[in-house]
């Protein structure tokens, strides 16, 4: 692993810049490439935004974000100078989805590429790693990073950044929430931004759509004979029906999690190509990251993700076995 100054270092010496972040982008991914990628523009560098997947529209208000563009290819870049790929919140080279392949033709071209993470499965696959499982977000790396490079914290880059971390944290309701993230945040509110109106387009506002799908899976919810798991189901006939995207499902898990009782929330939602994606909750006590690890996923011990392939009964009924060990490992938690 190397240190926040290395990765200062080559930021400096970089003159074109790629940013960019996972697939199914969320605040932290979107808002710490912004506010890093505008902050090394004021550098006289070239940047680049790409995203390999679409943007929740949630997050269209945010400043440089028509900047991102969403596809696996390249933006032509007229510069030239050392290059670097600058890749966020992305733990594992799958996540990068279809513009992995771009990043190692990048590299082939003689481009660097360096990871900032705080996923406690995060791989040190760039060139240069920096992972911070003790950062609530990303967004925390790169307000230190920010300051170590000597920019100025304004309104513009505070506002991606408080998204970063608003988000991560689940509106501060998280454990990662420490001292130092709110010292971070009372400077982002001292560089003036709108807290309110940050507020209400990420947590206060969401598409229709997103109203519907809900309470078509609330309907699925189904409880282990324990009352400790608790699963949501979307399949591909009923997705499709619906038209769901990404952004409509974000967060639907957190019910199953707010169950009186349950400690490990789930979700498994069909998706094309015979794979279920599982997202994976849990409340006080089992490292969720684990369990996903089993599946070949990862993410955080209170949050994590997998992509399976595979028959979703099949699926569902590992998932709930292996939960059941966990549990049975963890105790209580007490
Ligand atoms: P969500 O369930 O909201 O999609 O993802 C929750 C967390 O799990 C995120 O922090 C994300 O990084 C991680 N995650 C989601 N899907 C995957 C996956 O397929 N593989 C890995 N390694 N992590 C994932
Ligand atoms: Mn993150």
């Amino acid at each position: 692993m190397n240190s926040l100054s290395d990765i200062a270092g080559v930021l400096k010496a970089a003159k074109r810049l790629v940013f960019t972040g996972h697939v199914m982008p969320d605040g932290d991914c979107i808002g710490s490439m912004l506010a890093l990628g505008l902050v090394m523009e004021r550098e006289d560098k070239e940047v680049v935004f790409v995203s390999p997947g679409p943007l929740p529209s949630i997050y269209r208000f945010l400043p440089g974000v028509e900047r991102i563009k969403v596809s696996p290819s390249l933006p032509e870049m007229t510069g030239d100078g050392p290059g670097l790929v600058v890749i966020v919140d992305t733990s594992v080279p799958a996540r990068l989805g279809d513009f992995l392949p771009v990043i190692e033709e990048l590299q082939h071209s003689g481009y660097r590429t360096v990871l900032l993470d705080h996923h406690i499965s995060a791989l040190p696959y760039a060139d240069v790693n920096y992972i911070d499982p003790d950062a609530s977000a990303v967004g925390e790396i790169v307000f230190d990073l920010i300051k170590m490079l000597g920019h100025e914290i304004d309104k513009t880059i505070a506002t991606c950044l408080y998204v970063t971390v608003a988000t991560d944290t689940g509106g501060f309701r998280y454990e990662t929430t420490t001292p130092q993230t709110h010292r971070k945040v009372a400077d982002l509110i001292e560089a003036g931004i709108d807290v309110r109106a940050i507020s209400l387009q990420i947590f206060e506002e969401k598409p229709l759509k997103s109203f519907k799908v809900l309470s078509t899976v609330l309907n699925t919810l189904e409880l282990s004979p324990c009352g400790r798991i608790g699963w949501f189901t979307l399949n591909l006939a009923t997705a499709n029906h619906l038209e769901v995207e990404d952004e409509h499902i974000d967060g639907v898990v957190n019910y199953a999690r707010q169950v009186r009782g349950v400690e490990i929330a789930l979700l498994f939602r069909e998706v094309e190509g015979g794979y279920v994606k599982v997202s994976f909750r849990s409340k006080n006590y089992v490292d969720v990251s684990k369990l996903a690890g089993e599946f070949g996923g990862g993410g955080h011990p209170r949050a994590a993700g997998a992509l399976v392939k595979g028959n979703i009964d099949k699926i569902k009924k590992a998932v709930l076995d292996a939960g059941m060990m966990f549990l049975e490992q963890a105790g209580t938690g007490n």
